[in-house]
Parts: structure tokens; sequence; C-alpha cells
């Protein structure tokens, strides 16, 4: 058998980073996807003039590294930057969106903290480190900058990234750079300027929040484009390894062997069946909480809507006891997104704030946020486009003792060479994430 046949499960973007890489070093790659369509949680939908998105509307290109590989597969051509008003991110304090500082004067003057606040926040640098390794980010954000920063910055900032709850989020795993600055310079502040430099240096590169023309649903299809084999509609109920190597069970088929199998699929879909791991382990890898979250793609009239929509969008706070937690404003942040004269929302519902109203059926959960929305933005009357899709299970939680998850998945690969774990369960959540930790598991196979 040759030594060069890979198998990769799942064509989310970390699995289709890496059959495309190692592809490209001379592999012979096998991508399975369940679905249909390539993309995993990226998918976006074309439905006339208006152009949605279903799972992430954009990335945040930082890393040059990520930078390279578009331009390597011809995605930086087909790139789009968001609208520079996009910089303006809207909080809800008091039933009334207020624009989150962006400079020092902004910050003196914004309303969304007191006095008291903000003179907490400037204690900052003589707060001393923690000495708990894995402290939750409500505990590290109160203790460093104080509750109202918890409140009105972190708590809906949270909402945003993971729809979930700073209570509950380890530091450590979901925000790193912010544990690491703690850690090493002492203070958020302080790390921020003296860790500027060292940033540049490690191939940081000028932060740009992007997607593409066709959007963010043209990364999949272009990289699945360029494979040789991906098998579609094809669901792996079973890994074995057998003398010969990996093969792999699909319904009445089976595929193999292969060399290598990468599994890049959600940890809500593993069980004993697919792969032959301790009860333990798997016991440990299925607590991990995705909690389920709704998004509503909807489009007004410009004359329908008050507020002039002016940034990114707006998140809520968890005080402010609403339905929604936040909305992005996805047709001022890129061109082509909605018909001439509409605007177009992108709406997000539950989270691990509300997981029940976020799986509530259509019919009862659109009066309520159109409820939501007049009170918020002022629109008024029906929508002129309406979509609702479901996440039962939408990010995974990186919570208080994620380590002894990330033990769990070392011991696997150690326990079976040739397997590799990958996806956003490891190593962070965001679409950059993924495609730099599919390009650095490719190196860990090719390297054997
Ligand atoms: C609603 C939402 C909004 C988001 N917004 C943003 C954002 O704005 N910016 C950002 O950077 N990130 C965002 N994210 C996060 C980011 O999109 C995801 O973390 C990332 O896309 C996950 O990629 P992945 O490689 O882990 O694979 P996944 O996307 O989880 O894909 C896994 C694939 O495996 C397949 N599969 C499962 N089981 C099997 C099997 N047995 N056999 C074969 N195939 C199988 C699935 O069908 C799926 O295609 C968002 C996520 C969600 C859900």
């Amino acid at each position: 058998m040759s030594k060069e046949r890979i198998a990769i499960i799942g064509a989310g973007i970390t699995g289709l980073v890496t059959a495309y890489t190692l592809q490209k070093q001379g592999f012979e790659c096998h991508l399975f996807e369940k679905n249909s369509l390539p993309g995993g949680a990226i998918k976006t939908v074309k439905s006339g003039s208006w152009q949605v998105e279903y799972g992430p509307n954009t990335m945040l290109l930082k890393d040059k590294t990520v930078k390279v590989f578009l331009e390597e597969t011809g995605l930086l051509d087909q790139k789009v930057t968001a609208n520079p008003s996009a910089e303006k991110r809207y909080i809800l304090k008091n039933g009334k969106l207020e624009a989150l500082p962006g400079s020092v004067t902004g910050a003196v003057k914004t309303p969304l903290f007191s006095l008291k606040g903000k003179f907490r926040v400037l204690a900052e640098p003589f707060i001393s480190k923690s000495t708990n390794p894995d402290q939750t980010v409500a505990e590290f954000t109160k203790r460093r900058l104080g509750q109202q920063i918890l409140d009105y910055a972190i708590n809906p900032f949270v909402a945003g990234i993971f729809a979930n709850s700073p209570d509950s989020l380890s530091l450590r795993h979901a925000f790193p750079m912010m544990h690491n600055l703690e850690q090493e310079y002492g203070s958020l502040i302080w790390g921020s300027f003296a860790g500027a430099k060292k940033r540049k240096q490690s191939g940081r590169i000028k932060r740009e929040l992007i997607s593409f023309r066709d959007g963010i649903g043209q990364m999949p299809t272009i990289l699945a484009s360029k494979l040789d084999t991906v098998h579609l509609n094809t669901e792996i109920s079973s890994i074995e390894k057998m003398l010969d190597g990996w093969h792999l069970i699909s319904g009445k088929k089976q595929y193999g062997p292969f060399d290598s199998v990468v599994l890049n699929t959600p940890l809500y879909k593993w069980n004993t069946e697919l792969l032959s791991i301790k009860k333990v382990q798997m016991a440990k890898i299925q607590s991990v909480y995705y909690p389920p979250l709704s998004v509503f793609c909807l489009g007004f009239r410009k004359d329908q809507v008050s507020h002039p929509l002016d940034g990114f969008g707006f998140l809520v706070p968890e005080k402010e006891n609403r339905s929604v937690l936040g909305a992005l404003f996805s047709s001022t942040l890129f061109e082509e997104r909605a018909p001439a004269g509409h605007h177009l929302l992108t709406v997000f519902v539950g989270g691990g704030r509300q997981p029940k109203l976020g799986s509530l059926e259509t019919e009862k959960l659109l009066p309520i946020v159109l409820d939501e929305l007049r009170d918020i933005i002022g629109s008024e009357g029906e929508p002129a486009f309406i979509d609702h899709v479901y996440w039962p299970k939408s990010i995974p939680a990186y919570h208080v003792g994620y380590d002894e998850i990330l033990q769990v998945f070392d011991s696997i690969e150690n326990q079976n060479p040739g397997l590799y774990l990958a996806g956003n369960y490891r190593h962070g959540i965001s679409v950059p994430d993924c495609i730099l930790n599919g390009l650095k598991l490719a190196d860990r196979v090719a390297s054997g």
C-alpha cells in the first residue's frame, strides 16, 4: 500500500484546508462529507437579490499565514472588505443603542459606563495577577476591569462570538490572548502596549474584516473544487484500524485502506460506533456543550427602519433582559447583500443565555424578534424578506476544565497512531483559527 493515502472526514473549513494542503504536497486525499455541500457551519444562500449567511458572516484577517493561504488558493482575489463604518459597534443600554467608544475621548464621553466604572478601568494595571490557572471570563473581567465592563462590554461580546455566557467559559481556552497578557505582563493595558511590537514580529498583519464576493460560502466552494476526490452525501459511521491500515464504513460501503484519518466532525457527532475509544473518554467528549441558536435573516425597505444602521451591528447585554442576543447590519457591512433600497439584518436568538427561546419554531419566535427590533432600531411593518435557520448545536463551549477535554484528544491520538483530530473543538472556534489549525494539522500528518 502507498504510504500516502489520507481520509478526511467532514468538509468543514478545517477539513477542507487540511485536504487541500496535503493534496498539494502530493498525498492522495479522500474527503468524506455527510451533506450534499461542503462547508459545515459555513453556508451562504442566495435568493433573488438577497444574499444571506446562515453561519459566519465575517472573518477577521489578522494573520499573515492565513492571508498567504487565501492568496495561494485564489480566494484573496474574491475578497471583499467590510465598510469602514463597521468599526462602529452598538451596545444596548437602557433600551437605547450606544456606540462602543473607539478613542480615548469617546471612552471619556460614553454613557455606557459611569464615571466610577471608567476610573475602575484605570486601576487595571495595579491589579495583581490571578493565581487561578483556569478562571472564567467573568471572574477575570470583574477582577481586572470591574463589573460595568463585564456587564456592558464582555457579556455581550461573548454572546456575539460564542453564543454563550462569560460565567461558564474558560478565559485561558476561549480568550488565550487576554490570559497571556495577564500572565506575561501582569496587565492588559501594559501588555497591549508592550505586546504590540511582539505581535507584529510574530506574523500579525493589519486587521481587516472580510468576506468574499459570493459570501463566506465561496471559500468552501472554491476549496472543494480544487480537490481530486470529494465524497459528498457520505456519512461515515465507523472508523476501523485493520492490519493493512484504516478503513471507513458508510452504509454498505467500505473505503480504505488509508495510512491516516483526519476526523473533522463536531464532538456531538462522535459515538463509540464511529470511534472505538474508552467509554470514559467518550463521556467527557460528549459533555461539551453546544448551545442552540436561531439565526433570522430579515430584509426591510430602508424607509421602514428609523435607525441609520451605520455600523457592524448591535449586541445586547444580559442585564437588558431582552430576547435577542444581537444583530448584524449585514447590508451595511458588505455591498450586494440586499436589493437596492433595502436593509438586510442577521439577528441571533438563544445561545447559552436563553437556550429554550432559541429553539422555538419560526411562527412563535418571529413576532418576538420583530417586536424587539421595532423597539431597538425602529423597524416597522412586515419584513420584505424572512429566513430562519436553527442550529440545535451551534458552537462548542470552551468551559472551565476544558484542559481535560484537550487531554482526551491528545491521548486518543497517542493511542491511535495515524488518527488525527481537528475542528473548532480544538485551538479556536473562528474561521481563521480553523484555517490555521488545518494548515498545522496538514504539517503534522505530512511529517507522520
Ligand atoms: C451561527 C454561527 C455563526 C458564526 N459566526 C462566525 C463568524 O462570524 N466569524 C467566525 O470566524 N466564525 C464564526 N462561527 C464559527 C465558525 O463558523 C465555525 O467554528 C467553523 O466554521 C467550524 O468549522 P469546522 O472545521 O470545525 O467544521 P464544521 O463546520 O463543524 O463542519 C464539520 C463537517 O463534518 C460533517 N460531518 C459530521 N459528521 C459526519 C460524518 N459522520 N461523516 C461525514 N461528515 C460528517 C458535517 O456535515 C460538517 O460539514 C460561527 C458559527 C456559527 C454556527
